[in-house]
This record gives structure tokens, sequence and C-alpha cells, in this order.
């Protein structure tokens, strides 16, 4: 039998459910499986899979990626293996990477879509027109200044992408370039999802830093994002607008034929729509849309191949002169349109006097299966991971086990209710209901002595309830606003923080920024009420979905449209308690959460307790603060 692997944990102690945790990840890597593990706030999942992992992979030769889908989540995980190194004396080597547009010396480069900034990219490399670039070799070899760069970097304590860019631009060197070379000797690599999941990028990112997928341990944090960014990869949307801007830039570069098919097609388009679009406005969504097939556009367009082969060519002349083409869009989007049809939904919509074609992919095991067939071990974790079984299903992980653990916390800190008092649903939704909703939001903020954030399932709701809650509430009132930017909204969180005395509330929306990505650890928030159930409109995405599902698990209704909303509910629920000393309590406002369907979709490490009685069980768990 194979000696045990040497687990350096970052931290003194570890905790029993941590001690559970490590062996599952032991387990699954030794046996080239698949872990799928819930394992709620304060378990301390970060530590816990990366130290087991790595402590594999440094026996076996392999590599542990620890893929995000946001660039914030990245600081946690170099945190970690920094303190694996001050524990235990050992050498670590890591590479921190983010998208490239992110790490480009270009000027005015981030404004750009992706692939408009990769063929830009590429275009200046081939040219010899990136100094940053070209000063990375020399002769073919990694030259003397990059040596020096990336050995200032090897024994920096700090090996972030910041300290990258950094290092980088003080040497006038490709900061992306750098991270690749470095990324050849690192144990552990740090970078978004798209790295591994999307196939367009894979391929090319591992051979680049000479990694193999058969020899990687893939951990995928906040893991519940996984299903619905793998089908964001594969999805391609092509608007009215696009083709008007993709025609002007054919016309702009003498391409006057194209130009005019460009300005036909879409024309062909407003008539094909005006014709399949009459009379199909939803009568709850209000959405103009309209499933189309392949063959609704291919035969709008004469010669559909070669048409599609001229527009690349304009784009490679559109992108000699400048940094981003339209036509390179249209081009790519409808290079897409000729995939397959099992697992994607192809619909024509109006939005907003815009015409709007996609293709649409419902399936994301298309893009994850090939990394699940071929990498030695995928640990999916995430505190809102339940059923596993879905995301399993859904993402067609085979030779896996599956995890859920309780929550860490002590039961007493936290108290949750299910207060089937109203609803939300559409069919009984009207003023007086909104009323009531605002009654018993403000008796609820009224009686918790602290700040609390109150999650609507959509903005108009919100707005709606809000006007009659404010007049209702004796607290200060934050609102969420979508169009801050990210300083101004953690200016706001920093305010509404700062109110814990007072005690404030602050109204935001389950899929809102703030549903998922704030933190106020300690007495800066004391309860979480979620209103309703923020279920997806029934677009014909949605329909698609449940339909796509049903043929492929028969769950189309669980996977397409219900799970996905409890997803969202706990991940606001799950603001409340961010350590082991915090209090706070979880309000679910809607009779569907008492519904068995709902109910039995919450984790039973919350205790639930569905009561109409709120008032005395606020005044009680708060009195026993
Ligand atoms: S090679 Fe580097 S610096 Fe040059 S354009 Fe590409 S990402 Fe930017």
């Amino acid at each position: 039998m194979a000696e045990l692997p040497k687990v350096r944990f970052p931290h003194e102690f570890i905790r029993p459910i941590q001690q559970d945790m490590i062996k599952d990840v032991l387990d699954a890597v030794s046996q080239k499986k698949h872990l799928i593990c819930h394992a709620p706030t304060g378990l301390g999942k970060t530590a816990a899979s990366l130290a087991p992992a790595l402590a594999h992979a440094l026996q076996h030769g392999l590599t542990v990626f620890f893929l995000t889908s946001r660039h914030t989540q990245h600081k946690i995980a170099l945190d970690t293996i920094q303190r694996m190194r001050e524990l235990h004396g050992v050498s670590i080597r890591v590479a921190d990477i983010i998208g490239k547009k992110w790490m480009c010396l270009q000027d005015s480069v981030h404004t750009l879509r992706t692939r408009d900034f990769m063929e830009y990219c590429k275009h200046l490399r081939e040219e010899g027109n990136c100094s940053f670039y070209s000063r990375v070799r020399d002769k073919g070899k990694v030259s003397v200044e990059a040596q020096k760069a990336l050995s200032d970097l090897a024994s920096s304590a700090d090996q972030s992408t910041a300290e990258v860019y950094r290092i980088g631009k003080r040497a006038s060197l490709c900061p992306y370039e750098l991270s690749i070379l470095h990324a050849k000797e690192a144990d552990v690599i740090i970078s978004d999802y798209y790295y591994l999941f999307s196939p367009g990028i894979r391929q090319n990112f591992l051979k680049k830093i000479g990694k193999e997928l058969s020899k990687s341990i893939i951990i995928v944090d906040e893991g519940h994002n996984l299903p619905s960014r793998c089908r964001e990869l594969l999805t391609q949307r092509l608007t009215a607008s696009m083709l008007e801007r993709a025609e002007k830039e054919a016309a702009k570069y003498q391409f006057n034929e194209s130009a005019s098919s460009l300005a036909a097609m879409r024309r062909k388009l407003g008539l094909l729509a005006a014709s399949l679009l009459k009379g199909s406005v939803h009568s709850y969504t209000k959405n103009e849309e309209v499933l189309v097939e392949k063959g609704h556009l291919t035969s709008l367009i004469q010669n559909y191949d070669e048409f599609i082969v001229s527009l690349l060519f304009i784009a490679e002349e559109a992108r000699s002169h400048q940094k981003q083409s339209f036509v390179a869009g249209v081009a790519e989007f409808l290079e897409s349109w000729l995939g397959p049809d099992e697992g994607y939904a192809r619909i024509l919509e109006r939005k907003e006097q815009n015409l709007i074609l996609s293709y649409r992919c419902l399936d994301p095991s298309i893009v994850s299966v090939e990394v699940a067939e071929e990498a030695h071990s995928v640990i999916l974790m995430s505190g809102t991971l339940t059923p596993t079984s879905m995301f399993r299903d859904l993402l067609s992980f085979r030779r896996c086990d599956e995890r859920v653990y309780e929550s860490p916390f002590p039961r007493e800190n936290r108290k949750c209710l299910v207060v089937p008092l109203t609803t939300t649903q559409y069919a009984k939704r009207n003023d007086e209901q909104f009323s009531q909703i605002a009654m018993l939001l403000s008796a609820m903020a009224n009686d918790i002595p602290g700040n609390t954030a109150i999650f609507f399932p959509s903005y108009f709701m919100r707005d709606r309830i809000a006007r009659e809650f404010e007049g209702m509430c004796i607290r200060t009132i934050f609102r969420e606003d979508p169009t801050l930017t990210s300083q101004e909204k953690q200016d706001m969180i920093a305010r509404f923080a700062s109110y814990q005395k007072h005690g404030a509330v602050l109204l935001g929306v389950s899929t809102g920024s703030f549903g998922e990505g704030i933190d106020l650890p300690g007495d800066a928030l004391k309860a979480v009420i979620v209103v309703g159930l923020p279920l997806e409109r029934p677009s014909l995405e949605i329909q698609q979905l449940i339909s796509y599902y049903d043929r492929r698990f028969g769950r189309g209704w669980d996977y397409g449209y219900v799970f996905p909303a409890i997803t969202k509910t706990l991940q606001n629920a799950g603001r409340c308690i961010r350590s082991e000393t915090d209090r706070g309590m979880i309000i679910f406002l809607d009779e569907r959460y008492a519904w068995p369907r709902y109910l039995s979709c919450l984790p039973k490490d919350l205790h639930v307790e569905v009561t109409r009685a709120f008032q005395p069980r606020i005044r009680e768990f708060y009195r026993n603060a």
C-alpha cells in the first residue's frame, strides 16, 4: 500500500470537520476519483482541499489547479499557500493567472471583447509589434531580463498577479508571458475556470505551461457557478446592431460587396422577425421570442461558408488598423450557428427594439465531460452544492464521490425561520400582497437589533415593496444599485456596516452583486431575510432547459427551474453567519418554502422552523444574545 502523503495543513489545529474533508479529498485523489462537496461557510474548505490535494500532487508529480469564478477569490488561495510555507518551512511554487487582457501592458485594452483582445494580441505578436512580448525571449530562449524578472518573482513572498504585473511593468516585459513561464515550474496554479473548461483555450494553455490534464488535480471553488459558466462558454449571440456596425466596418475598408451582404442579412433578419415574432409576446414574461432552426438563418445567406471566409478576411484587415472588429464577431457567430442541435437552443427575440439571435448551450456537460474524463481528479466545492447529485448529473462526473458536511458553527448561534404568511407567486401578486410584505418586513426589521439585509426576487419587486416599507421601517435604509462601480458598492457596504449599533436595512436582490459577494462578519449583519423565490422568468431558454433536463435526467423542473433558485437563496442566506462567533437569523418569507418540495431542498443543518409567529421567535433569539 502506498505511503500516505504528508499533509501540510496551514493552521496549528485541524478541526474534526476539516479532518473529514481532508480524508475525503485524499481518498478521492488517491483513487483518481472526483469529489463533489457541499462545504458550508466556515468549514475552511480552501485549506481542507488544497493541503491534501497538494500533498498527493507533490508525492506523485501532479499539478494542482485552483479555479475560481472571480479574481477576488484568488487571494484566499494565495494566503493559504503562504501559511503552509511559513508553518511548515516548505517551498511551494505557485502561479496566479488572471485573464490575459487584465495583465496586458498595452493601453486601452480592458474594454475590448475577449475574442477581440486575443486577436489584437496575436496580431501584435505575429507582426513583432509588442515590445513587451518580444523582450521576454531572445533567439527563442528566455531573455536575460525575463530570467531576472522570474527569479525576482520566485524569491518574492508575494506571487499574486499584482506582483507579476508590477515586476513585468518595471522591466517592460509582458506580465502574462512571465506568468506562463512561471507556471511551468508551479506546483499550484490559481486561475479562472475558463483556462481549463473552455475547449478553445485549454489545449493551448496547457501546452504553453507544459502541463497535462491527466496529471492535474482540479479544485473548483464556488463550484455552484460551474454549470452556468460552462453553458455560457458555448453560447453565442448576434444582434441587429452588431450587424450594423459590421456593415460600417466592411464599408470603411472598402469591402463594399460584403457590406451590402451584411446590410441584406440585417434586412432579411428584420423581415424574418416580423413574421415569426408576430403574436409571440409571452403573457407573463412579456418577452417577444421564438424558437428558430438552423435553416432560418442559413437560408438568408447565399454561399454561407464562403460568406464566413470573406468576413474573416475583412476582420483580419480591420484588425491590422484597429483593436477590435465587429465583422469578426459576426463571422464567429455564423460559424457557431452551424453547430449541433442536441443540447442547444436557437432563439430569436426582440428586446428594447434590438433583434437578438442566439445559439444557447443547454448542456454544461458538453464542456465539462472532457475535463472530467481526462483529469486525475476534480474537486468541486461550494457552500451551496445541494443536491450534490444534480451537479454530478449536469456535469457528467462519473467515478465520483459526493459529500455533504454540516455547518461547523454552533447551532445555537443561528436561527432559521420559514414564515409562510405571504408569497410573491406571480398569480397572487397584487397591491394588497405587496403592502402585506412591506408590513411583515418592517415588523421583522424593526425588531432585529442591528443590521438586516433583505433580498428580493427582482428589482421591480424590491422597488415596489420599498415604497411602502420605507414609511414603516424605523431603520436607515440602503438600496443596492446595479449601476454602481465596484468601489461604490464597497463604500456602500462599509457605510451599512458602520450602522451596526443603531441598525440599518440593506435592500438588495437575490441575483444582484450583494446576494453572493458580500462578507459582513461579526455584528455587521444580524439577519438576512429572503423574500419570495428568485425563480427565473419562464423564458424560452428556461422552458428548453426544463424539457432538455427532463429528457436527460427526468428532473427538468428541478434541475432547470427550482434548484437554481434555491441555490441563490442559500447564497443570500449564507451572508448572515461568517464566523464561529457570529449570531444571526435567516428568514425565508414565502409560503412556498413550507411546501415539502421546497422545504426538502433546504440543508438539514439549517434546522428550519416553519412558523407564523415570527415576532416572539425574533425577540427570544436576540434576548438571549
Ligand atoms: S503580448 Fe502581452 S503585453 Fe503584448 S499585447 Fe499580448 S498580453 Fe499585451
